[in-house]
């Protein structure tokens, strides 16, 4: 069994169907109520959450705002043109190693937050996000998902003018404007879910599914993209990597974001986020 781990008003939480569970109270005060340090514990959030029903829970799911499940990150690294279908429909060629750059820790908000828009050119792109648990370097391949405390659901919003401001276009500016970091609902760990390879991610606009795809399409895995990245920077304990978005993104229809849309994006066995 593993954990479904909340941030609420800042402090960890275990997440059981409607209910929250204070970590900090639950664990009897050894595990700290910080949710970047929560996350350094996962066999303790296991063990205490098969022993959840023996609480009363803190309070309930719907009367509270979530905050970001990993609210800061030493590193937040994000990929580019991973689906072939997203390549394709952009006109751009399958890169040839994986397309990384930064989405600044400091743009990530919580799952229901409002994204603040500065130009009329603004797009969505859900993506699944992985979340580093056991920090490493040159972590290989076969061992990657080992070093994973567990995955969420990331909106990387793009603003196009930032981003193809200059030439040859650049991804960090564009993607890192403050709220342009949507994350949560929860931190899922890997072994609630039925196939960490292989999970549906659907982000609709206004009700309307615009993007409909699986992880399993991903150009670069998971375990690729752990072992390229600590190739070059030693991944630390909640680092995490937006790993890229699949096709029906804005700017290939001319459907831009308007103010007031309501974004929603969903990995089925993780949850929903839903932004305005
Ligand atoms: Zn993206």
């Amino acid at each position: 069994m593993g954990f479904r781990l909340a941030n609420i008003a800042g402090r960890a939480a275990l997440v059981a169907g409607e209910h929250y569970y204070d970590l900090q109270a639950v664990s009897g005060g050894s595990l700290s109520a910080d949710p970047m340090k929560a996350i350094a514990h996962p066999d303790q959030l296991s063990a205490i959450t098969a022993k959840l029903a023996g609480h009363t829970p803190t309070g309930n799911l719907a009367d509270v705002t979530l905050g970001a499940p990993v609210p800061h990150p030493q590193k937040s690294f994000a990929v580019g043109l991973n689906y072939q279908a997203h390549a394709d429909e952009g006109g751009m060629e399958v890169p040839k190693a994986p397309l990384v750059f930064t989405k600044f820790p400091s743009c990530l908000v919580g799952p229901t937050a409002t994204v603040e828009m500065r130009s009329d050119f603004c797009d969505y792109e859900g993506e699944l996000v992985v979340v580093i648990g056991k920090g490493g370097k040159d972590i290989a391949p076969g061992d990657a998902w080992n070093h994973v405390v567990g995955l969420t659901i990331g909106q990387d919003i793009s603003d196009r003018v930032a981003q193809f401001v200059a030439k040859p276009p650049h991804f960090d500016l564009g993607k890192s404007f403050d709220t342009f970091g949507p994350l949560g609902p929860v931190l899922v760990s890997v072994d609630e879910l039925p196939d960490r390879d292989n999970l549906r991610i659907t982000c609709a606009v206004n009700g309307e599914v615009r993007q409909d795809a699986t992880t399993a399409a991903m150009i670069f895995d998971v375990p690729t993209l752990i072992s390229c990245l600590s190739r070059i920077t030693t991944l630390v304990t909640g680092d995490i990597i937006f790993t890229g978005t699949p096709d029906g993104i804005g700017a290939t229809q001319g459907k831009f974001l308007r103010d007031g849309d309501v974004i929603t994006t969903t990995i089925d066995g993780i949850g929903t986020i839903t932004n305005r």
